[in-house]
């Protein structure tokens, strides 16, 4: 079958695999659509671990991929709860089930959390292979496309819903990537009035703007935490800074009410400052969430409802064998695009 292996920084390979069979635990899902997301983006820079993942268990190279949709096309032996033909989403990490943070429930801070397609085989292929853990059925009222949004528009929606936001909240959104705009999209839906979003790229603010944000602020303006300070009457409820630099974290800390809440989405590469003189006097709350738990369920009830649509977060669909020239050089050398589905 044909996948796209990463064998190191900058190579990435679409080539002609072996097809995979399931064991017991598992099922073989033929790959409908695959999101490219910005941990792929910084395997893709940096390459991936050479040292097979403790969980995972396999040598690398890894097929990439961690956001997909799909038909279930052949089950392991011990697979009772789905069946040849069912429509599924994955919800890809890999956890050890035995850590503390396992045994309180808290999944995604496994001392030892991975994901398919990051630490094992992935999704940008024909083919993947799935634990029956990791399996979600679609609705037949959710797309393919919709299905290959649930995990990011997870990593959202639990952000969302960890943090303080209460209807009639003020919102300020640092970063309207895929992960921003889907905060942004969960903030609507919880009942958040004024919803402020800040970036540095015009066709992402004009896409934040399309999907609903009240105010769109341009990053490279210097009075951007003023702004929000006089449309919020003195400090946003809650700032998701979804960016993950030291100007979007100092700018959402100040640009917090007194007992205002930042909440982290994004990843750090490099580790920021934080002005405690800053969240000492005004209390701020700052806390962060990773990845997600316990939530696709509710992610796929809101799409199927239509309290959540993602659709407008793609922003172009191509074919697996152009994922380097038309999905990550793109990404990674202009902003214009949020979300870029891949179809095997
Ligand atoms: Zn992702
Ligand atoms: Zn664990």
């Amino acid at each position: 079958m044909k996948a796209a292996v990463l064998y190191n920084a900058k190579d990435l390979r679409v080539e002609e695999v072996k097809e995979p069979n399931p064991l017991s635990h598992q099922v073989k899902v033929k790959v409908e659509w695959g999101g490219i997301c910005g941990s792929d983006l910084h395997a893709y820079l940096q390459g991936l671990a050479t040292e097979p993942h403790p969980i995972g268990k396999q040598e690398p190279p890894f097929i990439l991929g961690h956001e997909f949709s799909g038909t279930i096309v052949e089950i392991g032996d011990g697979i009772r709860k789905y069946k040849v033909g069912d429509r599924v989403v994955v919800e890809p990490l890999l956890y050890c089930g035995e850590c503390y943070a396992c045994k309180i429930g808290y999944y995604n801070q496994c001392s030892q959390v991975g994901f398919i397609g990051l630490n094992r085989d992935g999704g940008f292929a024909e083919y993947a292979i799935v634990d029956e853990n990791m399996l979600h059925l679609l609705p037949d009222n959710v797309s393919f496309e919709e299905g290959a949004l649930v995990e990011p528009a997870a990593v959202a929606l639990h952000a969302v819903r960890e943090s303080k936001l209460k209807p009639g909240d003020s919102v300020a959104i640092f970063g309207a990537g895929p992960i921003g705009l889907l905060a942004l999209l969960c903030a609507k839906a919880a009942g958040a009035t004024k919803i402020i979003v800040v970036d540095l790229s015009q066709e992402r603010l004009a896409k934040a703007k399309e999907l609903g944000a009240t105010t769109i602020i341009d990053g490279h303006r210097d009075d951007i935490v003023q702004t929000i300070l006089q449309l919020t009457n003195g400090g946003a409820n809650v700032a998701y800074e979804c960016a993950g630099a030291q100007a979007t974290m100092a700018n959402a800390i100040a640009s917090v009410r007194q007992r205002g809440q930042v909440m982290a989405i994004a990843v750090y590469s490099k580790p920021v400052n934080v002005d405690m003189g800053q969240v000492l006097y005004k209390a701020i709350d700052l806390t962060s969430t990773l990845a997600y738990r316990h939530v696709f369920p509710e992610v796929i009830d809101m799409i199927s409802t239509g309290r959540l649509d993602v659709k407008p977060v793609i922003t172009k669909k191509i074919a697996l064998d152009d994922i380097v020239e038309e999905g990550f050089n793109p990404l990674l050398n202009d902003v214009k695009q949020a979300k870029i589905l891949v179809r095997p």
